[in-house]
């Protein structure tokens, strides 16, 4: 490592774009040699920038193929989504995606995989941006190991950092804890929370964990299966900044009754 790298103060920076996403009577149809499936039928909804919302349901009921929409992965075969009202067509550096597993090159550093997109980007204060982001997940001690010299929750740490040093406008983060033990996960959780505090970014995060969603969201959108649908769109009004201990107050209990009731209601629905 050169010197004026070492030497590099993390700068705190803020995320000032924050995405505006739409979706429009949404729908995919997957065509296999196993037939039609329908994974996600009319779906309309309006997530503002900078609002955490987190898409809620079974497996199988449509929140990746949405989550896929959004990032440019999956072409719809009707309706459209926008982003600050551009068509998405493609994968795009404005969108990063955080997957259950980890996505990291196995044979770079903590710090070069965190380095990857600012680099590709061509940003000129890329090695402060780094500096920022391993510092704000923790891993400074840790920024010259390899992947697997890490625990999975560190692991997933630096999938955050990567995805965030984009400076995206949508961060989509598809059940991105469910790997994890419960301890970690918590912790995961409010550091993500603190994350997203500090940055402002618009984030959608899929999970079939309800304290999850409750714990973090400004709005629940809860999915129901066959076909793939919004069932429900839940305010969620917590006030924030949140640790764990709300969840044992009597606003979180209110809030996972709605949720726990609609989602028994479907599932008694589509057995
Ligand atoms: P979830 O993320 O809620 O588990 P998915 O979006 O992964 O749901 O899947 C929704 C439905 O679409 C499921 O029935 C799944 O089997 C089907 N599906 C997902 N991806 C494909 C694909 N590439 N080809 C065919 N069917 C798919």
């Amino acid at each position: 490592m050169n010197t004026a790298m070492k030497n590099e103060k993390a700068k705190p920076r803020k995320t000032t774009d924050r995405g505006e996403l739409r979706t429009d009577d949404l729908e995919v149809i997957y065509d296999s040699d196993a037939g039609k499936t329908v994974a996600l039928s009319s779906t309309s909804l309006t997530i503002n920038p900078g609002e955490f919302v987190c898409v809620l349901g079974p497996s199988g009921c449509g929140k990746s193929t949405l989550l896929n929409v959004i990032a440019g992965f999956v072409r719809p075969t009707g309706g459209e989504a926008l982003l600050d009202g551009q068509a998405i067509e493609q994968p795009g550096a404005d969108r990063s995606m955080v997957f259950q597993q980890h996505s990291l090159l196995p044979w770079k550093t903590v710090r070069a995989n965190i380095g990857l997109g600012p680099k590709l980007l061509g940003d000129i204060e890329a090695n402060s941006t780094v500096n920022h982001f391993i510092e704000m997940v923790g891993l400074k001690k840790y920024e010259h190991h390899y992947p697997d010299q890490l625990s999975g929750g560190m692991q997933q740490r630096v999938g955050i950092a990567r995805a965030l040093a984009t400076f995206p406008r949508v961060l989509l983060m598809d059940e991105p804890f469910a790997a994890l033990d419960y301890q970690t996960r918590l912790m995961m959780q409010e550091n993500l929370l603190n994350l997203w505090e500090e940055l402002g970014t618009t984030v959608v995060f899929v999970t079939h964990d309800v304290d999850e969603a409750i714990f973090l969201s400004d709005r629940i959108l809860v999915m129901s299966a066959s076909p793939g649908r919004i069932v429900k769109d839940i305010a969620n009004p917590l006030p924030r900044p949140r640790d764990q201990m709300i969840s044992s107050e009597p606003k979180f209990m209110a809030i996972k009754r709605d949720c726990m009731e609609i989602i028994r209601a479907e599932s008694l629905r589509t057995f």
